[in-house]
């Protein structure tokens, strides 16, 4: 189980955004563009390590060198869910 909620995760990308969106359109503030985009990168990749996909036959969560998967008739995961780190950046103000 996540160990972060929807409704967190929604509030963090509403912070985020308030002070995002403000600045995306100024291009003096590129540095702090940069580096707000970075900030809300680190939380997309903090809640998606916190949340991935998993197999829609074993539950195993999605690996760098994927087994075989014991539950599936072709032997191969299918990853399914986990967080949606494109739509997480877009709430956030961030097009990624
Ligand atoms: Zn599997």
């Amino acid at each position: 189980m996540p160990r972060y909620s929807k409704e967190q995760i929604d509030d963090v990308a509403g912070l985020l955004f308030a002070r995002v969106a403000p600045v995306m359109k100024v291009p003096a503030a590129r540095l702090a563009v940069d580096t707000i985009t970075a900030i809300c990168q680190d939380f997309a990749d903090l809640f998606a390590a916190d949340n991935p996909p998993v197999c829609r036959w074993c539950t195993a969560p999605v690996e760098p060198s994927p087994t075989n998967c014991p539950k599936s008739a072709l032997g191969q995961h299918t990853y399914l869910g986990g967080f949606d780190r494109t739509a997480f950046l877009r709430a956030c103000g961030i097009e990624p």
